[in-house]
């Protein structure tokens, strides 16, 4: 099996501005060292009007921590008032952007037709995109979490070349378990990242679907992330609301310790 490095990504979501940005990366900065950096690949997702404050503290104390944004049009510039461009997140540095999060899916009611565009759009522009896919409780309880999920991941992908789909991030995040409190059971995280990496494989051929790596999100704590790591198809984790606590979100870049 390839090895894949771990990604843990915090999805700060509506949350800290730029003031309170630069304290909490500060803080994440003081905590971790290179041992944690060599082991593990930690992202910060901030609003976009904190992102220019975060290069810049990033690049003044050459912090090894990355950063990206929380979504991006699928237009790369024009008359769409309100929205934040590719071009605009790569002049930042991003090197992520989330895409798809079931809150933009629910609340913005994104379609796969969507998430496919902004897919496109990032790669355009060498953003790394986060592709958030996962199902809602009633379709878990219906035992139909696997053809759902791998339904918006043949959306997110459509015509996505393998060059440009081995560099991804998958999040498969179940929507039940987002904020709630309630956390897949790293058996339940295995069947579906296990199910998406099958069908990656499916796409793109093994070699590429080795190297995809495929993170679990939803109530991820310090006190559950190292049963979840443990999964063979789990690579990381998109965090949100402990990803605003920086002691925890070192616990959970900390994992194996
Ligand atoms: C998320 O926002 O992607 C998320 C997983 O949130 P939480 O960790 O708070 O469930």
């Amino acid at each position: 099996m390839t090895s894949r490095t771990p990604i843990m990504a915090g999805n700060w979501k509506m949350n800290l501005n730029h003031l309170e940005a630069i304290a909490h990366v500060q803080k994440l900065a003081f905590a971790l060292n290179d041992k944690d950096f060599d082991a593990v690949e930690a992202v910060v997702l901030p609003p976009f009007t904190d992102l220019r404050g975060v290069q810049t503290l990033i690049e003044a104390d050459k912090l090894k921590i990355k950063y990206g944004a929380q979504d991006l049009s699928a237009h790369d510039s024009g008359a769409y008032t309100g929205e934040i461009s590719g071009p605009m997140l790569a002049k930042l540095k991003c090197s992520y952007v989330v895409i798809g999060h079931s809150e933009r899916r629910q609340y913005h009611h994104e379609t796969d037709e969507q998430v496919n565009a902004k897919v496109k759009a990032a790669f355009r522009h060498d953003l790394t995109p986060i592709v958030c896919v996962g199902e809602g409780l009633d379709v878990r309880k219906a035992g139909e979490q696997v053809a759902f999920t791998l339904a918006q991941v043949d959306g997110a992908l459509k015509d996505v070349p393998a060059e440009q789909a081995e560099t991804l991030v998958v999040a498969y995040e179940p929507v039940w378990a987002i904020g709630t409190g309630e956390v897949a059971t790293p058996e339940d995280a295995q069947e579906v990242c296990g199910a998406i990496r099958g069908r990656l494989a499916e796409l793109y051929g093994q070699a590429v679907a080795d190297v995809i790596r495929i993170q679990y999100g939803g109530s991820v704590k310090a006190g559950n992330i190292a049963a979840i790591m443990a999964q063979p198809d789990v690579d990381g984790a998109l965090v949100g609301g402990a990803a605003l606590d920086s002691e925890e979100f070192v616990k959970i870049i900390r994992f194996r310790d």
